[in-house]
Parts: structure tokens; sequence; C-alpha cells
């Protein structure tokens, strides 16, 4: 005998909880289906989720009257940029009262405290989380997505979303997107580093409540697309690397992802930082960077992608986004299932709303615009050339040797006229479309 709900949601990501919490709410009987021992036990993130844009899609939740019941780590209040050289760096801070006052602009957070966290409020309104179980297949009656299986269990649906994340098995099954290249993915790392709460305040400048947001880029990838990031939390640094999977694999044998790491954390900009901590947690996952252009289709007869499943990570040089475009797009799955649901079709047709609303709202239109991302950031110059020749321009002007110093002016033009300028030219004309 087989079950039948309303809708099975496969994956208790961010994607998956944040459709189940709008569907629950409106009454549906709602499944959702997690492999984990518990929503974010097998959940990576870097970890800074962007309130601003997701907060329209759940007031409720994110809005002033509840946020101090979410678990966040701490809200950002200061923003680092390291580019870095073999042996220099240079670092840009940036810290505003903006940051600090009104509505929180973005927070850190752990996906198993927070995923955890938001599955509780789910099962609150009534949806029904089951954890360890992998959904092993979809079931289909007439060429048309009716349900999952899992562990030889049948459950029917009307209709069933897949928020399984960046390597979405369900988005191939049901043949909506074909078998990606690595170029289309990125690796991340990431080690959660146990600080006592004081430490953390004190190397970072922030209070209580507060965290820091690092980022990196340069040589530390050995010229390999990626950089490296650092989130304050109360108690622990979330420490690690995003290198795209097809530049890994373009290294060759040769190249060991942990090596990269180790190496990061013996950087003078880096230990300090982290000395004396405990690595608690070592984790590794995949992100989904492909461009806009590359994207699957996102709907099917009786199935819809949601979140990394849907191929909405970005890169946006700057920061990596996806928990705000999981949220933002499984509340609008969500919604589309539920006037699906009141026209009573769940045809492809139909549900092709979802792609409508999506194309509509910040998440298609933050993919639009920064479409030419993905091949501007495989440029290795990014990661060798520039971050050196900052670094060496930075050195001249700052060193006072024996000799009698130059003018400033001709300090600079030393440096500039040893930049490879059609190089740098041509560079600089593929900013002006980011
Ligand atoms: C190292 C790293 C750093 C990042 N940094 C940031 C950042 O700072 N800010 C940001 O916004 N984004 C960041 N991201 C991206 C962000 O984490 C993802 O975009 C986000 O987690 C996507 O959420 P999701 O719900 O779509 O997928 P996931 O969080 O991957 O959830 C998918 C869920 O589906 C479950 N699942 C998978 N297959 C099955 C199956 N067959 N059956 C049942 N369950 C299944 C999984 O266990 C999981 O719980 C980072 C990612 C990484 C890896």
């Amino acid at each position: 005998m087989s079950e039948k709900v309303d809708v099975v949601i496969v994956g208790a990501g961010l994607a998956g909880l944040g459709a189940a919490y709008h569907l629950a709410e409106a009454g549906l009987e709602v499944l959702v289906v997690e492999r984990g021992d518990y929503p974010g036990s097998k959940n990576v993130t870097g970890g800074r989720l962007y309130l601003n844009p997701v907060r329209p899609y759940f007031p409720d939740l994110l809005g002033d009257e509840r946020i101090g019941e979410v678990p966040f780590e701490g809200r950002v209040v200061k923003e680092r940029l390291t580019m870095v050289a073999e042996d220099a760096s240079t670092t840009v801070e940036f810290q505003s009262s903006r940051m600090g006052e009104g509505p929180m602009h973005s927070a850190t957070l752990l996906r198993g405290v927070f995923d955890r966290w938001l599955g509780d409020v789910v099962s609150e309104r009534g949806a029904m989380i089951v954890p360890g179980y992998k959904v092993d297949d979809l079931v289909w009656n007439e060429g048309k997505v009716a349900g999952i299986l899992s562990a030889g269990d049948e459950v029917l649906a009307d209709v069933v979303l897949a928020a399984d994340g960046a390597l979405s098995f369900i988005a191939e099954r049901a043949v909506l997107r074909h078998r990606l290249e690595p170029k289309h993915f990125a690796m991340g790392i990431k080690e959660l580093i146990e600080l006592p709460p004081d430490r953390v305040q004190e190397r970072f400048g922030v209070q209580p409540g507060q965290s820091a947001s690092h980022l990196f880029f340069g040589s530390l990838t050995q010229g390999m697309l990626g950089g490296g990031f650092l989130y304050t939390n109360r108690e622990s640094v979330s420490l690690g690397l995003v290198l795209g999977m097809g530049a890994m694999l373009d290294k060759g044998d040769v190249f060991q992802a942990h090596e990269l790491m180790d190496a990061f954390k013996a950087r003078p900009e880096i230990q300090p930082l982290i000395a004396g901590g405990r690595v608690v947690e070592y984790s590794a996952h995949a992100i989904p960077e492909s461009s806009v252009n590359d994207m699957p289709r996102l709907v099917c007869d009786g199935m819809l992608l949601a979140g990394d499943a849907a191929g909405l990570g970005l890169n946006m040089g700057i920061t990596v986004r996806g928990m705000d475009f999981a949220l933002a797009s499984g509340a609008i799955a969500a919604k589309s299932i539920l006037e699906a649901r009141e026209d009573g079709d769940f045809s492809a047709q139909s549900l092709a709303r979802y792609e409508v609303a999506l194309r509509d709202s910040f998440v298609l239109r933050d993919h639009r615009t920064f479409a030419a991302m993905p091949s501007f950031l495989e440029n290795p110059r990014l990661y060798t050339l520039y971050p050196e020749w900052v670094s060496g321009l930075l050195g001249d002007v700052f060193w006072i040797g024996k000799s009698p110093k130059e003018s400033l002016w001709r300090t600079i033009w030393n440096r500039v006229r040893r930049l490879p300028w059609i190089s740098a030219l041509r560079d600089a004309l593929k900013v002006r479309r980011l």
C-alpha cells in the first residue's frame, strides 16, 4: 500500500524547510524526507545569511518581533577583504554604523543549529519531517512525477519539491538537468575552530552578539578559481576555502585540497587569529557555480526544483550566496504550489508560474546581473598577477631603504609600467560586464 500526501519535499535544507514552512501554514499535508539524522546534520555553509532579501518572504520569522529568537551566531558588523600574495598581503576593512543598527543586514550561523531550529518551527506548523531516510527514486504515473521511493516504500503526492542540494540526484532522475561538468561546481571545505567567546571578541574587535566576516583571494588558491573565508561565531570561527572544481581537476593528482587548507591556516594573516583554537568539525561540500544560462529547467509535470538543486548558488566575487536564494526559492515554490492546487493542475504548464515568479524576484534578477561572474572568475591573473602587483606596489611605497627614496610618483610609475598592459586592459574591460 502506498501512502499519499499533498506534497513531498526531498531534503530538509533551507530550500526544503523554507517551502514546508509556508505549505504547512496553509494546512497542506507535507512530508519532508531528509537523509541526515536531523535537519542540518549534513549541511555545510560558510556561513553568512543576507537577511534583507529574504525577510519579505518570512516576515513572521525574520521580522523585528521574532528575530531575537533566531539562533544566529552574530550580526555581521565588520567586513574584511584580503588580497594574498606569496609573501605579503593587502587588507581592506569596512565598518559602518549602518551594519550595526536597524534591521539586521546579515548574520553568521551554523547549519547544524539553524536548520535544526527551523525544522522544529516547521514541525510545529504541522509539516512532518522524516530524518534518516534517503529518497532513492521518483515514482512516475503516465509520464508525470507522482511521488517518491525511499527504503522500499512509496509515498505518493500531488507534487514533489526537489530541494536535495547541489548534486541533486532527483533533478537528474526527472531529466530536468543533464549531468553537469566540473566547471559548474566549486568545492567548499570548512573547519569549525572552537575558541573562547572573549578571545573571538578580542581578536576580531567585535562585541557580544556581533560577528566579523573576512574573505581572502590570491595566491592561497595557487592560481585556481576560488578564495578563503573566515566568519566569527559566538565561540568558534568558521574557516574554509572555496575552489573551482574544474580548476582543481586540471591540477591533476598532485593537488590535495587539505594541503591547501593547511597552508592557508599557517599563513601569518590567519595563524594568530586561530592560535589556541581546537578544530571540532571538518566538512566538505559541493556548491553550484554555473551561470544563469546553464541552470536546469525548474519544473516538469508534478515536480519543481528549489535552492542548490535548481543551481541557485552564486559566487559574486566578493561573497558566496546560496542560503538566501534557497530560502526564498522555497517560499516562492510553496506559493506556486498553492496556486496550482487552487487550479487543481500540477502539470508543467501550471507549475511554470514558479519560473515566472522566480524570474521576477531578486533570486533570478541577481543571477542575471552577475551572469558574467563565473567566467570572469576563471581568470588566473586575479589570483596571481594582481595580488602580487598590488603587494609589490605597496611594498615599494612603504619601504625606506639605504638609498635616497624616489618620489612617490616615480615609485608608482615604476610598478605601473611593469604591468602587462594588454592583458590588464582586457581584464578591465571585462569588469564592465559584472
Ligand atoms: C563551504 C561553503 C560555504 C558557503 N558559504 C555560504 C555563505 O556564506 N552564504 C550563503 O548564503 N551561502 C553559502 N554557501 C552556499 C549555501 O550553503 C547553499 O547554497 C545552501 O546550503 C543551499 O541550501 P539547499 O537547501 O538548497 O541545499 P542543502 O543545504 O544542501 O540541503 C539539501 C538537503 O537535502 C538532503 N538530501 C540530499 N539528497 C537527499 C536524498 N536523496 N534524500 C533525502 N534527503 C536528501 C541533504 O541531506 C540536505 O539536508 C556555502 C556553501 C559551502 C559548501
